[in-house]
């Protein structure tokens, strides 16, 4: 059969690790043809993912801030909330970047096809477009078709009062109950915005920690804000029954500080995300897919066919867009014949919250239990004269060394902008700074980013007494 599309380089999926992939692929001179099943390109990241959710979020904290401008002085009343106008806000935001992956697509001369693709062969990939069925066929393919959420069965999912992430970034409605199954981020973030809007918030989370993979003392400051927001949070439990009925969805609780069987408006299930890989036909491109979907890869994104790669969150945790580009971008350059492999030594993790929670490399609770040998310097929030002007005491910037070589190996922050302020920990531990290599940088004063140098400072000892 003659292929309706030849091409260098066929790259499916348009999420932030394709169109990375597709944009450096075309830019090293390959042909490229990008496949992505919807019209619009950048993927959950852009459409329903870390864009949207950052955009209601800053709407959260204007609300917040708002609240709390009473405290110094500055009242404005209760706030009116224009659910539609929010909501064409998220979506203008989202619309503005795709149009400019379209742009920058068209720019370097990247076809793409909107259709669901297949593999059928180890060179050749059916699409099901709207003007019916084209097979495309390929020398190289990067594969970037990335995650779903995670659809825990049990729960009545036909009755829209159920939401998955997509749905609740959606802003249907502001509901008066919202219970959130899940305290991982992306229910925590979501809890947030519902919880500013209005809505009488529950998060419901199995393990005994909010956020799991960070350390404990770095969610505290978040839980108890979220205490304090009127948050109620249960941990170590579990939903056990949730049943639609016409007042709403009645929740049934298992674990020792589960909430009691409840009536809720919404439900958010935010239990994770599964890979794509069991969906796209990969057994007759000679591509290996793991029993939960996972497509394993060598340090070069290669699959087990040599000539497709696989990259983003259809290779493993953690499922983060900055990854996915980062993979993107390697499998692209080793395609076109550059000598690369994986170098990145750590990968930071953020939660958007209010506070923000971001850390990266090691954790407190992974050295103790690796029995690694660390230093722990933490500088606290309440000594930073930024902070405290804001009013956002309840941060604090930790900075975890080895202690044989004084080698900054991990990081938290909690507080405002804490994703902002962790690249320049993940920097140094890309670079192998010790404690003075930071300290002895001169950060701007005042800003939160000096609490990284005083952490450092008082690894190094040249802050002993911070009061
Ligand atoms: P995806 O973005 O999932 O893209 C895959 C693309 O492939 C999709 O567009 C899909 O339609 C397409 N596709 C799949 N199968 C086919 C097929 N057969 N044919 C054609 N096309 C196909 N990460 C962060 O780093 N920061 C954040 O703040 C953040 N916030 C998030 C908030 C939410 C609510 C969610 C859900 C996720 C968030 N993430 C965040 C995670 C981030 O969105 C993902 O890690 C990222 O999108 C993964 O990129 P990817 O390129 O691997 O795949």
């Amino acid at each position: 059969r003659k292929a309706d599309i030849e091409c260098r380089m066929l790259v499916l999926g348009a999420g932030p690790g394709g169109y990375t992939a597709a944009f450096r692929a075309a830019d090293l001179g390959l042909d490229t043809v990008l496949v992505e099943r919807y019209e619009a390109l950048g993927g959950v990241c852009l459409n329903v993912g870390c864009i949207p959710s950052k955009a209601l979020l800053h709407a959260a904290e204007v609300l917040q801030e708002a609240r709390h401008a009473a405290d110094y002085g500055i009242e404005f009343g209760k706030p009116k909330i224009d659910l539609d106008k929010l909501r064409a806000h998220k979506e203008k935001v989202v619309a503005q970047m795709n149009k400019g992956l379209a742009g920058m697509a068209k720019q370097r001369q990247v076809r793409t096809v909107t259709g669901t693709g297949r593999f059928v062969s180890p060179h050749e990939l059916e699409v099901e477009t709207a003007e019916g069925t084209k097979l495309l066929r390929f020398e190289q393919c990067i594969v970037a078709a990335g995650s779903q959420p995670v659809k825990l069965p049990g729960f009545p999912w036909d009755d829209p009062r159920v939401m998955d992430s997509t749905d609740a970034l959606m802003l249907a409605e502001i509901p008066r109950q919202l219970l959130v199954v899940g305290g991982g981020i992306i229910g925590l973030e979501m809890a947030c915005v519902y919880s500013a809007l209005g809505s009488e918030v529950t998060v419901v989370e199995f393990m005994d920690q909010l956020m799991p993979g960070a350390d404990k003392d770095l969610v505290r400051p978040l839980a108890e804000l979220l205490r304090k927001r009127g948050v109620s949070v249960h941990l170590g439990c579990k939903v056990s029954r949730v049943e639609a009925k016409k007042d709403g969805l009645h929740a049934s609780f298992e674990g020792e500080k589960a909430p009691e069987r409840g009536r809720y408006d919404r439900v958010l299930v935010a239990v994770g995300r599964a890979p794509n890989g069991g969906r796209l036909g990969l057994d007759k491109a000679g591509v290996a897919v793991s029993e939960r979907g996972f497509v394993p890869v060598d340090r070069q994104m290669r699959t087990k066919a040599p000539h497709i790669f696989a990259i983003g969150d259809l290779v493993g945790q953690p499922m983060l867009a900055h990854k996915a580009t980062h993979e993107g971008k390697l499998a692209a350059e080793v395609a076109a014949g550059h000598r690369k492999e994986w170098v990145a030594r750590v990968i930071p993790s953020v939660a958007y919250t209010d506070p923000e929670v971001a850390w990266v490399g090691v954790t407190e609770t992974e050295a103790k239990a690796k029995g690694l040998k660390v230093g722990v310097a933490k500088f606290p929030w309440a000594a930073s004269g930024r902070a405290v002007g804001l009013g956002r005491t309840e941060g604090f910037t930790k900075l975890i060394f080895d202690e044989a070589t004084d080698r900054v190996i991990g990081a938290g922050i909690v507080g405002p902008r804490a994703g902002d302020l962790i690249a320049e920990a993940a920097l140094a531990i890309e670079m192998g700074c010790e404690a003075a290599d930071i300290g002895h940088t001169i950060h701007p004063h005042p800003t939160l980013g000096e609490s990284v140098a005083m952490a450092a400072e008082i690894q190094e000892g040249s802050i002993t007494d911070l009061y």
